[in-house]
């Protein structure tokens, strides 16, 4: 899994620095934009994404995570019905 920051949308605002609860975000003080210091660390709770008011979080997932290994059929809908800023599958 992963988490990204798509630098075209992001305006430097620090919501995502501020209040990520594992310290995963850095600051660039110099070039003012946020960075990915702990990738390691992420939970994935996906604070971040709900905190950045322009769509300039992602979050990327491994196809194991997506499949019931047992019957290899999707555990759930596909990423792309995957809503991170409601928290819902729809
Ligand atoms: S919350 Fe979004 S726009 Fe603000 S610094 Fe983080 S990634 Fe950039
Ligand atoms: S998903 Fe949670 S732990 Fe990961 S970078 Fe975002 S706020 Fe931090």
């Amino acid at each position: 899994m992963s988490v990204k920051i798509v630098y075209k949308n992001c305006t430097g605002c620090q919501a995502c620095f501020r209040h990520c609860p594992n310290d995963v975000i850095g600051w660039n003080e110099e070039k003012k934009l946020p960075y990915i210091a702990y990738q390691d660390e992420c939970s994935h709770c996906g604070v971040c994404a709900l905190e950045c008011k322009f769509d300039a979080i992602k979050h990327t997932m491994p196809l194991a995570c997506w499949l019931d290994i047992s019957t290899l059929t999707p555990a759930v809908r596909p990423v792309k019905d995957f809503n991170w800023r409601n928290w819902v599958v729809k």
